[in-house]
C-alpha cells in the first residue's frame, strides 16, 4: 500500500488510437506543491482527468491514500478529496458567484474551507456574490473557480494553467495569494506554461513531453538547458 498522497504507476491513458499518457509514474506527498510543466499537447490536462476519473486509464494504477481509484466516478474521487481548477474555468453561467462557490462544497468534507474562508482571502468576491459569475473580470472568474475547488475542502488541488489569458497584474495578485491558500497542508499539482514562475513556487518540479516525463526534481537540480531539452525534446 502506497504511503503517498498521491500514487500513479505507469499509467497509460489513449483516445480513440492515440496515445495522450505514455507509462507516467509520479508520487505527491501530503502538502507537497509539484510544478508540472510540458508544451500543448504534452499531456499535463489528461493526467488532471485522468486523477479526476474523467477519462479512464486504459492500463497503469492511480492511488489515493492508498487506494485504488480504478472505474470510481468523478464525484467519488472529489468525496475523496481532489478537487480540479480546470483550463478555462468552467462556472456554472446561470449561477452567481456565491452559488457557484456553494455548489463546490456540496460533498460535505469536513475542514478549514467555508464561504467566510473564501471570502477572507477573496474579498471582492463578497462583494460580487449576487453577480453572475461569469459576468466578472477574467482574474475574478478565476478566483471564484479556485474558491469553489477549495469549498470542497480537498486534500489534493489541481490547478491547470491558473494565468491563461490574465493580465501579468492579476496573475502576480493569484500567485502572491497562493501561500495563503496552499497554507492548510493541501498537496497541489500545478501547470504552469511560465516556466520561471512554476519553478519558483514548487517543491518539485516535473516536465512532460508527448505522453512522458522527461525530466522530474527539485527544481534547484536543473539547468535552464536541461529544463529547455526536456521541453522542447531537443
Ligand atoms: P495544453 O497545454 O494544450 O492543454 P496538454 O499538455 O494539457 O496541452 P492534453 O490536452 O492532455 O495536453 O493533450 C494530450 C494529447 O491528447 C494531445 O495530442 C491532444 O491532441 C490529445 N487530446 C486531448 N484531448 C483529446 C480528446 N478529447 N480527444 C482526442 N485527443 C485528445
Amino acid at each position: 500500500m502506497s504511503k503517498a498522497l498521491l500514487q500513479i504507476d505507469e499509467l497509460e491513458v489513449f483516445y480513440g488510437n492515440a496515445q495522450a499518457i505514455q507509462g507516467i509514474s509520479l508520487k505527491v506527498e501530503q502538502g507537497e506543491l509539484l510544478s508540472l510543466i510540458g508544451s500543448n499537447g504534452a499531456g499535463k490536462s489528461t493526467l488532471f482527468k485522468a486523477i479526476c476519473g474523467m477519462v479512464q486509464p486504459r492500463s497503469g494504477s492511480i492511488w489515493l491514500n492508498g487506494h485504488d481509484t480504478k472505474g470510481l466516478a468523478p464525484a467519488r474521487i472529489t468525496e475523496r478529496g481532489v478537487a480540479m481548477v480546470p483550463e478555462g474555468r468552467r462556472l456554472f453561467r446561470s449561477l452567481t458567484v456565491e452559488e457557484n462557490l456553494i455548489l463546490g462544497g456540496y460533498v460535505g468534507r469536513p475542514g478549514p474551507w467555508t464561504l467566510k474562508k473564501v471570502y477572507e482571502v477573496f474579498p471582492i468576491l463578497q462583494e460580487r456574490r449576487g453577480y453572475p459569475a461569469t459576468s466578472l473580470s477574467g482574474g475574478q472568474q478565476q478566483m471564484v473557480a479556485i474558491g469553489r475547488a477549495l469549498m470542497s475542502n480537498p486534500e489534493l488541488l489541481l490547478l491547470d494553467e491558473l494565468s491563461l489569458g490574465l493580465a501579468p497584474v492579476v496573475i502576480k495578485d493569484i500567485y502572491e495569494l497562493l501561500p495563503r491558500i496552499l497554507g492548510e497542508g493541501m498537496a497541489t499539482i500545478l501547470v504552469e506554461q511560465d516556466v520561471t514562475r512554476a519553478m519558483r513556487v514548487c517543491d518539485h518540479l516535473v516536465c512532460m513531453l508527448e505522453g512522458k516525463i522527461s525530466l522530474s526534481g527539485h527544481s534547484d537540480a536543473f539547468t535552464h538547458e536541461q529544463i529547455s531539452a526536456a521541453y522542447f525534446g531537443t
